[in-house]
């Protein structure tokens, strides 16, 4: 698809009270990481930008944060119709910006449009309670908490911008939203359908670098309340600039997910893929990927030869093929990255059953194509441990249940986790004792709207995706009542 279908400008300001900046002192070039073509340039902000869309985010939130959640409701509703109508273009762009496979891009945006229709639901039953006190009626009501600074990576634009965006409106905030510098065109594209629906100011979103715009986003003293996905690093970061003013924030961090074969699987084969699918999603950078995947010493070597035989299966490709299973890296210096921990694995020992190559794609000269790999490693091994944002896997065998329970649990992280069993005692007691926000038996990152996502450990703080993320963009007012009778007696 040329760059004129998708339909994008030739320039994107920040989107501020509802509109684009026309100008801009500094400009970065949005580029296809694997045709190495020019798609666009966007505004590279400061924290002056970041000061006037704080100034647009306060004002409205006079009025958006009095509304009710019907009108909030319906709102989410029809941004979620514009997307979605919009969402094969959408899809298409994002494939380009980031390089990520078109199916998958799809996907994202069934997901994102899930979320903001999950969010438009929910809030209207996020009610608030009341009780009676001794000699009167006590109110506790949900108030919105005011301007969110949100930051999200670019391994998912759309999902993470659904993340932060349908939860912190529905409850009646208002937004100063960054996305990463690699991946802005699609969140700036669906400004235009932002403001179809919401008043100017509500959301406004400002591109730019981290330590320009993140920092100056965390730092505001008009920001009410952060919101961070992204590495663990910077996390911390986020966490110590919402200390400081002692607001909340929510942090979705880095992950290093272990996922469990048992040796009673039925399906080898079903098993196989799923566990392949676990690793290769969004080609490896995503922080739920299940990259450690522990196979049971009695069905290790049948297993691992079927694995390896389905990796040299995966489709390494273009992203916008309809055939592709692994597209590229989102830029050259991920990919030096994950060549470089592939080149690590091999010096600490671990033994390389398939991949660990850059691969050439016809008419992409610029892409990373890095073939989908495998590692047999121990745990203790730095490509067990350190998270890669790669397709590369690292397998670990096992038979005592107590060792691989601890070295499943032996990382900093806690983000994901899967089980593969038959037998529903051990796939509940191995739940029960892993130290992960989420744990999937039989399906790896099974995950729908009102399911919590969020880490344990170095894997963040809070969770997304359910009904208690419409509590953490929300405090409790409580108003009480006392009644006249009370007053006599
Ligand atoms: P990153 O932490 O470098 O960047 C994430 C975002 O933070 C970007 O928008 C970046 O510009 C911004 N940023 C960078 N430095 C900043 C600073 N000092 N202050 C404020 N903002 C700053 O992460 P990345 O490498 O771009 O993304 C990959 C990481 O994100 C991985 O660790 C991955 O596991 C994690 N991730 C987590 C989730 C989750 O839900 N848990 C989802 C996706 C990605």
């Amino acid at each position: 698809m040329s760059v004129i279908d998708l339909e994008l400008d030739p320039f994107y300001g920040a989107f501020i009270d509802g509109k684009f900046d026309t100008d801009a002192r500094n400009r970065a070039a949005a580029s296809d990481p694997a045709t190495g073509e020019h798609l666009a340039d966007v505004a590279s902000c400061d924290a002056a930008d970041v000061d006037r869309a704080v100034s647009a985010a306060a004002a409205a939130f006079e009025s958006w944060g009095r509304t009710l959640p019907e009108e909030r409701s319906r709102a989410l509703h029809r941004l979620a119709d514009l997307i979605e109508a919009d969402a094969e273009r959408l899809a298409r762009i994002d494939s380009r910006d980031v390089g990520r496979h078109i199916r998958e891009m799809r996907e994202d945006y069934r997901m994102a449009v899930e979320q903001f229709r999950y969010f438009a639901s929910i809030v209207l039953a996020h009610e608030d309670f009341g009780r009676p006190i001794p000699g009167g009626y006590s109110i506790a009501k949900r108030v919105p908490l005011g301007v969110c600074g949100q930051i999200i990576p670019w391994n998912d634009p759309v999902v993470m911008l659904a993340f932060k965006l349908a939860p912190a409106l529905a409850a009646g905030n208002t937004v100063v939203l960054k996305p990463d510098v690699n991946a802005s065109l699609a969140t700036l594209e669906i400004c235009k359908h932002l403001s179809a629906v919401l008043p100017p100011g509500v959301v406004n979103v400002v591109p730019g670098t981290g330590t320009e715009v993140g920092t100056a986003i965390s730092g505001h003293p008009g920001v009410r309340k952060l919101a961070f996905t992204g590495s663990t690093e910077v996390g911390r970061l986020i966490a110590e600039a919402a200390a400081q003013r002692l607001i909340p924030a929510t942090l979705e961090l880095g992950g290093k997910s272990p996922n469990i074969v048992f040796p009673d699987i039925d399906d080898l084969d079903a098993v196989v893929a799923d566990a392949t699918a676990a690793v290769v999603v969004c080609n490896g950078q995503s922080c739920l990927a299940g990259t450690r995947l522990f196979v049971h010493e009695d069905i290790y070597d049948e297993f691992v030869r079927r694995l390896v035989e389905h990796f040299a299966g995966l489709v390494v490709g273009a992203p916008l093929d309809e055939d592709t299973d692994v597209s590229c890296m989102i830029s050259a210096r991920q990919g030096e990255r994950v060549l470089a921990y592939i080149e690590t694995g091999r010096a600490e020992g671990a033994r390389l059953l398939h991949g660990g190559k850059r691969l050439a794609v016809d008419g992409c000269p610029t892409g990373y194509f890095i073939e989908p790999t495998i590692f047999e490693a121990t745990a203790t091994m730095r490509i067990a441990q350190e998270e890669i944002f790669g397709p590369v896997l690292t397998v670990i065998r096992w038979n005592d249940y107590e060792t691989m329970i601890a070295e499943a649990n032996g990382t900093r992280y806690g983000l994901a986790s899967g089980i593969y069993t038959s037998n529903l005692n051990s796939a509940l007691e191995t739940a029960d004792r892993l130290e992960a926000g989420s744990v999937w038996i039989n399906h790896y990152a099974n995950l729908h709207g009102g399911t919590p996502f969020g880490g344990f450990k170095d894997s963040g703080l809070g969770r997304e995706y359910c009904r208690e993320t419409l509590n953490a963009y929300s405090q409790l007012k409580s108003i009480t009542i006392h009644t006249a009778a009370e007053k006599d007696s």
